[in-house]
Parts: C-alpha cells; structure tokens; sequence
C-alpha cells in the first residue's frame, strides 16, 4: 500500500468505487471518467507503479489481470472490447498503479 495513492485506497475500500469484481490479489472497477459505454480498470491490490515496475515474480499476477479481462467483458455484456495499459507520464498514465483499460460497448473514445 502506497499511502497517497488513490487505486490503493480503493482497493483497501476507505474510498469507494463502482466495484464490478473483486478477488485476493485483484479490485476491478468501472472508470469515473468513462471513455466507452462499457469502461472498466482491472487493478492489482499490491501497489505496482507501473507495467515498467514490473519483475519476473509478478509474472503470474499479471497472467490474472489479462485473463481476468475477458471474463469480466463477458459480464458486462461485451461482445470484444479493448485494452489498454498506459506505462509512465510519457505514456500517458495519470494514476502510478498498475491498471488496465477495458473499453467497449460503442462510443469509444480511446484513450491515446
Ligand atoms: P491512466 O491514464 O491509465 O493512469 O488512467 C487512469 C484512469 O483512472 C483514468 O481513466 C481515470 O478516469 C481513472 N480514475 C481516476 N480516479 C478514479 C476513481 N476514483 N475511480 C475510478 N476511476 C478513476
Ligand atoms: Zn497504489
């Protein structure tokens, strides 16, 4: 847990969030600011910065946020969907904890 990080704060639940699922390792949750009509993030509960703080122990955690993808597209009602993992400023990330996109649903406006 990172204490100003907003994603750990969702995940521990002292913030809320529109919850869609939630396990041992992992919170997903759809966007405040929803670029598709379907528009959710899948999130690590252990505070990883980015993609790029990733190591070969998280191997396996990131294997169950990409299965955990479809699945939960399913659910909501998607017939495909896109993702997305924007990695670093440059990369366009705004919250430094790993997340992923899923869009879909029409209206996508995907972010760059
Ligand atoms: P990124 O640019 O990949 O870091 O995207 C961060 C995403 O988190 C943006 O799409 C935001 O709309 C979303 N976001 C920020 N705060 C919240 C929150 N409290 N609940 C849900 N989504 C959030
Ligand atoms: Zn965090």
């Amino acid at each position: 847990m990172s204490a100003d990080c907003i994603f750990c704060k969702i995940a521990n639940g002292s913030i809320p969030s529109n919850k869609i699922y939630e396990d041992d390792e992992l919170i997903a949750f759809n966007d405040i600011n929803p670029s598709a009509k379907v528009h959710f993030l899948i999130v690590p509960k252990m505070h990883i910065e980015s993609l790029a703080g990733c190591e070969s122990q998280h191997q396996t955690l990131l294997g169950k946020v990409l299965l955990l993808a479809p699945k939960l597209a399913q659910e909501q009602g998607l017939a495909g969907f896109k993702t997305l993992i924007n990695t670093g400023k440059d990369g366009g990330q705004e919250v430094f904890h790993l997340h992923v996109h899923v869009m879909g649903g029409g209206a996508s406006r995907p972010k760059s």
